[in-house]
């Protein structure tokens, strides 16, 4: 078996994490490759941190993560400020060089649509990089792909100004206490700055048993991963049978017209393990 290479681009280090971390360890427990990558440094994440001493943790988080799950690796561009990514012309020759380098299968990122103009940017830089990865004069330096890959979107709830379409979906019942441990690598995030965001009180993990823990993610932010629809069911039914009609958990994704043509099962198939 060849190993299939995913490539997941988020605005922010944990944006992989929860977007696609289900996915990422069925797939890397088959054998596959995934790499995550983080646009900025998140150094703005926080309630009471300096800028840089948050960057230098969370880049320790994101090295955590990666050997938590095994990722081929967990890369962080330092040098983009948390809240300052733009989709300039300096930032789409790095995107471009990190898929040509890697050359991955499939590519995701957040949708053009979000609440946070980061992860805007992020879609922007990635959509943008669909079809100049293969545009042999563009980056020069860094030869293009043998193929162009598929590019798609990972999952979010926001309607305006239309909902995200579930082309996929995988179920992730089986390693949630996994993407659990995924989580549970950002401290920083999940039970600092986060919870301080939403207007919460904020958690003490470390008088929090491990069963605590889990239920705690999964409470607060099990709705990027939960199985709300019915859309999602049929998907998830037709894609795995009976495993996908009764999953509770499942990471979604949209498949995006940009990259290589593939079709909606192709694309399913793609995220099969
Ligand atoms: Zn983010």
């Amino acid at each position: 078996m060849t190993p299939k290479r995913f490539l997941i681009f988020g605005a922010h280090p944990d944006d992989p994490d929860i977007c696609f971390g289900g996915t990422a360890i069925s797939l890397i427990r088959a054998g596959h490759l995934v790499k995550f990558v983080s646009l900025t440094n998140g150094c703005c994440g926080h309630q009471s941190m300096s800028c840089e001493a948050l960057a230098r943790r969370r880049y320790e988080e994101t090295q955590a993560a990666k050997k938590t799950i095994a990722l081929a690796e967990y890369q962080v561009l330092l040098e983009n400020n948390d809240c300052e990514l733009e989709p300039t012309l300096e930032n789409r020759r790095k995107v471009i060089r990190i898929i040509r380098d890697f050359q991955p299968d499939l590519v995701l990122c957040h949708r053009l649509c979000d609440y946070h103009a980061d992860h805007r940017a992020a879609g922007q830089l990635v959509q943008d990089a669909a079809y100049l990865t293969q545009v042999p004069l563009f980056c020069p330096d860094a030869p293009i792909t043998p193929k162009n890959p598929v590019f798609g979107c990972v999952y979010d709830t926001f309607q305006d100004p239309r909902p995200f379409r579930v082309d996929a979906a995988v179920p992730i019942d089986d390693v949630l206490e996994e993407k659990c441990r995924l989580m549970d690598c950002q401290v920083s995030q999940f039970y600092e700055w986060l919870p301080y965001d939403m207007g919460m009180p904020l958690p003490d993990p470390a008088q929090m048993t491990w069963n605590e823990k889990q239920a705690f993610l999964n409470e607060h932010w099990g709705n990027f991963y939960q199985v709300t629809s019915d859309t999602m069911r049929q998907v998830l039914a037709e894609s795995y049978g009976e495993t996908g009609r009764h999953a509770q958990y499942a990471e979604c994704f949209e498949l995006s017209p940009y990259g290589r043509k593939v079709t909606v099962q192709e694309f399913r198939d793609l995220l099969k393990p």
